[in-house]
C-alpha cells in the first residue's frame, strides 16, 4: 500500500450459537484492510478460562493453525483483531489481543487507535516498577488495571473504568474477562465501532458494519462515544430485546465529538456503516460535492482504483461526462522479482496500476483521487497517462490537501513529507505535471456526512486543529519509525 495506513481492525462476538471464535475469524477476514501484518483471537471458555491463539500474516495465514480448542462448543465468547504494526514493530508480541493473568484472573485485550498519552503514563508505570512486555500502547490499560487491583482490590471492571479515565485520545477497545466481553469507545469517538445483533441470538461487535455481513449479524448501531458496552458471559440465550448487557458513559463529554472524517474518504470499506453513515453513500456524495465546487472541461472522468471509484462515480454524475476505468489494477501484486534496491521507484508503483491507452489516448482526462499524500505515486501515474497518449490530465482530490500529521491512530508520513504541506494548490499541481488541480473544501467535506460540523469530526490532517493536545514526543510519522 501506498497510502496511510489504518493501524486495527476489531471483532467480538458473544452468545452466538455458531462458535464465537469462527465468527470472529470471519469478521476480521472483512475488516483485513484495516491490518494486514498480524491477526490473533481470543476465547473464553464456560470454565473461565482464556485461550488466545496470534499470528504474524493476514488473517487466513494467522489462523490456519489455530488449535480446534478455540472452536469448541463450550467457547462463550471471543474477541480478535487484524494489526498494522507501526507503534511497537511487528513482531508477533507486539500482536493482539494480548491476553495476561492478573492476580489469578485472564484478561485479553484488543486495540484500535492511539493512546495518545501512552509515552507519559508508560513512563510513570516503569518509574513504579512495572515491567512492560510489549512496546505496544495497548499494554497500559492492563498494568494501569493490575495497580488497581493490587492496590485497592478493585473487581475487573471497576479497574477497567479507572484505568479507561486515564486515557486520551483514540481508542476502542475489547476486553475479555471470566464474567464476559466489554467493548469502549474513546469519548471523542476517533474511530469507529459498531453493535450487530445475530437474529438467531448472539452480538457481535466491529470495527466495521461489513464484518456483520460476515457473521450473520444485522447492524443495530454505532457503540456511543463514551460509551461501554458489557456482554454477560451467561447472557448468551437468544435475546429478544435491542440489548441484553448494561451500558455506561464513563466520561461525561461536552456534547463534542472528533470521529475520524478519514475513515470515510479513504480507509472504510465502502460495504460499512460508519458512524452512522453508509461509506458508498457519503463517498458519492463527495465526488458530487467536489463537481460542484471545482468543475473541469473534459472528455472522461476517470477513478485512481480502488479507493477513488465512488468519488469518481459521483463526480462523473454531476458533471455529466461519461465515467471509464483508464487504469487496469493487477491484483496479483507480490514480490517483486527485481531487487528493490535496483528497481526503480516509478517501475514498482506500475506493477499494480497499468494506464489502458485505447481508453486514454487522445482524451482529456479528469483523475478522481481519493487523497494525495506524498505524492510520489500519483507523480508517476500522472506521468504513465500522458505517455499513454492522454491529451490532458486534471486531477481532482475528493478531500482537502493533507497539509499535518495524525496521532489518532493513522500512520501518515511525517508532516515535511507531505506533497501539501508548505505548498499552494498549484505549486503541488506543478510537481505533479498536472494541467489543474483542486480538493474538496473542508466545508464540502463536512457537508457529506449527517452529522457535519466540526464538533462531530476530526478534520485535524488538514486543518492542524487537534481534537487533543499532542504526545510529549511530538506526532509522529511514518520516517521516524
Ligand atoms: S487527524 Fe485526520 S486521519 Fe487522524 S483522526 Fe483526524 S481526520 Fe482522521
Amino acid at each position: 500500500m501506498s497510502g496511510p495506513r489504518e493501524y486495527c481492525g476489531l471483532c467480538g462476538v458473544t452468545g452466538s450459537s455458531v462458535t464465537p471464535a469462527a465468527l470472529v475469524a470471519e469478521g476480521l477476514f472483512a475488516q483485513q484492510h484495516r491490518g494486514q501484518e498480524a491477526a490473533g483471537v481470543a476465547a473464553l471458555d464456560h470454565d473461565g478460562t482464556i485461550s488466545l491463539h496470534k499470528r504474524r500474516g493476514l488473517v487466513s495465514e494467522a489462523m490456519a493453525d489455530a488449535p480446534q480448542s478455540l472452536f469448541s462448543d463450550s467457547i462463550k465468547a471471543a474477541v480478535g483483531h487484524v494489526r498494522y504494526g507501526t507503534f511497537g514493530g511487528d513482531d508477533v508480541i507486539n500482536a493482539q489481543p494480548i491476553l495476561v493473568n492478573m492476580a489469578g484472573i485472564p484478561v485479553a485485550i484488543a486495540h484500535n487507535g492511539t493512546i495518545s498519552n501512552a509515552g507519559s503514563i508508560r513512563r510513570e508505570l516503569q518509574r513504579k516498577g512495572h515491567i512492560l512486555q510489549t512496546n505496544t500502547d495497548t499494554e497500559i490499560v492492563l498494568h494501569l488495571m493490575s495497580r488497581e487491583l493490587e492496590d485497592n482490590n478493585y473487581n475487573v471492571r471497576r479497574c477497567f473504568e479507572i484505568a479507561l479515565a486515564r486515557l486520551e485520545g483514540a481508542f476502542c477497545l475489547l476486553l475479555l474477562t471470566p464474567d464476559g466481553m466489554y467493548a469502549v469507545r474513546d469519548p471523542l469517538g476517533f474511530r469507529p465501532l459498531s453493535l450487530g445483533r445475530i437474529p438467531e441470538g448472539g452480538w457481535v461487535v466491529a470495527s466495521e458494519s461489513i464484518a456483520f455481513s460476515m457473521t450473520g449479524a444485522e447492524y443495530v448501531r454505532e457503540i456511543e462515544a463514551g460509551e461501554m458496552l458489557f456482554f454477560p458471559r451467561d447472557g448468551e440465550q437468544p435475546v429478544t430485546s435491542w440489548f441484553d448487557g448494561e451500558t455506561e458513559l464513563f466520561q461525561a463529554g461536552d456534547n463534542r465529538m472528533a470521529q475520524c472524517i478519514f475513515e470515510h474518504v479513504y480507509f472504510a470499506r465502502p460495504g460499512s456503516l460508519v458512524f452512522g453513515d453508509s461509506v458508498h453513500r457519503v463517498r458519492l456524495n463527495m465526488g458530487r460535492q467536489l463537481a460542484r465546487e471545482h468543475p473541469v472541461d473534459c472528455d472522461m472522468v476517470m477513478p485512481v482504483p480502488d479507493s477513488g471509484m465512488f468519488a469518481a462515480m459521483g463526480y462523473s454524475r454531476e458533471i455529466g461526462v461519461y465515467m471509464d476505468m483508464g487504469f487496469t489494477r493487477n491484483h496479483y501484486v507480490g514480490r517483486t522479482f527485481i531487487d528493490p534496491g535496483q528497481a526503480s521507484r516509478p517501475a514498482m508503483v506500475m506493477r499494480k496500476l497499468q494506464p489502458i491507452p485505447d481508453a486514454v489516448q487522445g482524451k482529456r482526462l479528469c483523475v478522481v483521487e481519493d487523497s494525495i499524500v506524498r505524492g510520489t505515486t500519483s507523480r508517476t501515474r500522472i506521468k504513465a497517462l500522458r505517455e499513454a497518449g492522454a491529451k490532458e490530465v486534471h486531477m481532482r482530490v475528493s478531500c482537502p490537501p493533507h497539509r499535518h500529521g495524525c496521532y489518532f491512530g493513522i500512520d501518515f508520513p511525517r508532516q515535511d513529507k507531505l506533497i501539501a504541506y508548505g505548498r499552494t494548490v498549484s505549486e503541488v499541481a506543478d510537481i505533479l505535471g498536472l494541467d489543474s488541480l483542486a480538493y474538496l473544501s473542508v466545508e464540502g467535506m463536512l457537508s457529506c456526512v449527517s452529522a457535519h460540523s466540526t464538533r462531530d469530526y476530526c478534520t485535524a490532517c488538514f486543518t492542524g486543529d487537534y481534537p487533543v493536545l499532542p504526545p510529549s514526543e511530538g506526532i509522529p510519522g511514518k520516517e521516524d519509525r
